[in-house]
């Protein structure tokens, strides 16, 4: 029988402590998405928030846009990790793809975010006029430890005019509290530790 989905990326995924500063376990989920049936299913449960959460489904299909509507037009990937997981769900759910970006590598009109990290500071980005006002966005990242990526995430595509409808992740840290940081928006985990 085939492994549950948080059992198979808990096996693959490896812990590194004191990584990249000391008292941060880091979890590294590279061998996850090297391996072709993990990515795979990754993939697929990150795309279906709304099986893990009613309040997304309500959402979705809101506007009887029928059983075929993922529920988003529009993943929004976080820079770096993040990346490879919204291309591929974009794939799979049959929409686009558009980058949250750290700060100075977009080109052209942006929009930006500071916020605090688990290890540090940062400043996110997207440019203005990559989603348009009422666009429903899946918002994707690997991993959510205080919420604070996905929070700035989040206020720059609301800035922008477009609307939140479920934030995938990978893992979850649920003693890091990102869950109700991100309040009252829905966070689909495939894993939460
Ligand atoms: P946060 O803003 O605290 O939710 O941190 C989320 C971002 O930092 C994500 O993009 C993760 O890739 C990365 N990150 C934070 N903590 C960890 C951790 N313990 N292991 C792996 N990645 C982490």
């Amino acid at each position: 029988a085939e492994l549950p989905l948080e059992e198979l990326i808990a096996t693959l995924a490896v812990d590194v402590p004191d990584f990249p500063t000391p008292g941060v376990l880091f979890r590294d989920l590279t061998p996850v998405f090297a391996h072709g049936a993990a990515f795979r299913r990754m993939v697929e449960g990150l795309a279906a928030p709304q099986q893990a959460d009613p309040r997304a489904a309500a959402v979705a299909h809101a506007d009887d846009r029928g059983a075929s509507d993922p529920g988003f037009d529009v993943v929004v990937g976080v820079e770096a990790r993040g990346f490879l997981l919204a291309a591929a769900v974009a794939l799979h759910a049959g929409v686009g793809v558009v980058p949250v970006r750290k700060a100075g590598k977009l080109p052209r009109e942006r929009v930006s975010a500071d916020y605090a990290l688990e290890y540090g500071t940062a400043s996110i980005e997207m440019h203005t006029d990559s989603l348009r006002a009422g666009q429903r966005v899946l918002l994707v990242d690997d991993v959510l430890a205080t919420g604070g990526t996905l929070a700035a995430a989040l206020a720059l595509v609301e800035e922008l005019g477009a609307v939140v409808t479920a934030v995938s992740v990978v893992i979850e840290l649920t003693e890091l509290g990102g869950r109700a940081r991100l309040a009252p928006h829905a966070v689909h985990s495939l894993w939460a530790t």
